[in-house]
């Protein structure tokens, strides 16, 4: 069976590194907010080309705390609307619902998955204050556009670059080019995946910065004086020692897969698969390569028979969810028909040539 994503082959390289830093962690005695945490910060920051990283303890926390921290600085209030895509991870409305905001989904690109920016004028009204961008699955959204209609009308840009490690646009990272926040995952899965929960924000505010510095750690900037009403979601001194080491090959494992990607676009050929729309730059990481296809469950079983596993990413979309009954009868066509036709292939670093050949020949034998 060709895995859909095997973890222990990608973490297996670092096998001998990561014992070395569990017993360095081990022996320092200092298991939170340590020297590895703040050198994965810094060296994260760099990476990113940003003035500040905050590690925090997962994504979805990483999403949560921008809001917050922009309530706290009183950039949003509770109430405030944040235009976000209607075929987004879940994680990403429900930050902005835990948040006290209030979603206000708008349809995405067929071609690209991301946010239809031609469609978010006519859903901004008095009350919005942010876009959340989502960089979904791995190609960053149309932000030059995005930005535009931010300036127009006052509004925040927040990244949710969980899929998007390194992914550049025009050379230089969004979160550098749009001077706001983005948020990053390093669940085991992501392109940078720690052993457990992880996850960062990044901006050039120097004022969140500090606040989510705060905010992070029960609000206090000194121990046992809170300054705000903060949580606790730190990233982990021995997550943080795991990511110092994995860092450094982001880059590569990136290139990787957009080889990979470049095979699959050029080598699969049928006229009832639509392939996924790329133009070839860096601003796609390839976090998941996702093909549409109106026969769904015919290939993904023809494919498995094969031994070729794959993943739907994702098959319900949000607002058909039971946690969002009120928005179970809105209708998105859309992002509805993404989620009944899209399929992912493998796509990871240590998939080998032979595993491309073989899924690429299967593939182009179906018998449609
Ligand atoms: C993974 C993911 C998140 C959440 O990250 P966690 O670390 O799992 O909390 C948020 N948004 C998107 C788009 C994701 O893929």
């Amino acid at each position: 069976m060709i895995p859909f994503l095997d973890l222990k082959k990608i973490n297996e390289p670092y096998e001998i590194a990561f014992q070395q830093k569990l017993k360095s962690v081990l022996e320092s005695g200092w298991y939170i907010l340590g020297s590895e945490t703040a050198s994965f910060e810094k060296a994260f920051a760099e990476y990113c080309q940003t003035q500040y990283c905050i590690g925090v303890g997962n994504g979805f926390d990483a999403l949560v705390l921008i809001f917050k921290g922009y309530i706290q600085l009183g950039k949003l209030k509770k109430g405030d609307e944040v235009i976000i895509p209607s075929n987004t991870y879940i994680a990403s409305i429900l930050a902005v619902l835990h948040a006290d905001l209030v979603p206000v989904l708008v349809e995405p690109k067929l071609e690209t998955y991301n946010i239809n920016p031609d469609l978010i004028p006519e859903k901004i009204t008095s009350k919005t204050k942010a876009i959340l961008a989502v960089h979904l699955y791995g190609q960053l959204a149309e932000m030059d556009q995005i930005n535009e209609i931010a300036n127009q009308h006052n509004l925040l840009i927040i990244e949710d670059s969980a899929q998007s490690h390194g992914a550049v646009n025009n050379q230089q990272l969004t979160i550098n080019k749009f001077k706001s926040a983005s948020a990053y995952s390093f669940y085991p899965g992501k392109n940078l995946g720690c052993l457990g929960d992880g996850g960062a924000v990044t901006t050039n505010d120097r004022e969140l910065a500090e606040m989510l510095f705060s905010l992070r750690n029960y609000g206090s900037q000194q121990k046992y004086y809170n300054t705000y009403i903060g949580v606790n979601s730190r990233l982990d001194e021995l997550q943080a020692a795991f990511l110092n080491l994995k860092l450094p090959n982001l880059d590569s494992d990136n290139d990787k897969r957009r080889a990979i990607a470049k095979r699959y676009l050029s080598e699969i050929k049928s006229d009832r698969i639509k392939l996924p729309f790329w133009d070839f730059s860096d601003n796609h990481v390839f976090h998941l390569f996702v093909i549409r296809t109106d026969n769904r469950e015919d290939l993904k079983n023809y494919l498995n028979e094969n031994n070729i596993q794959t993943m739907i990413h994702y098959p319900v979309p949000p607002h058909k969810q039971k946690a969002f009954s009120e928005w179970n009868n809105l209708s998105f066509p859309v992002t509805e028909k993404i989620h009944n036709e899209v399929l992912s292939l493998p796509l990871n670093p240590v998939l080998t040539k032979t595993e491309i050949d073989f899924i690429i020949e299967i593939l182009n034998n179906y018998n449609w």
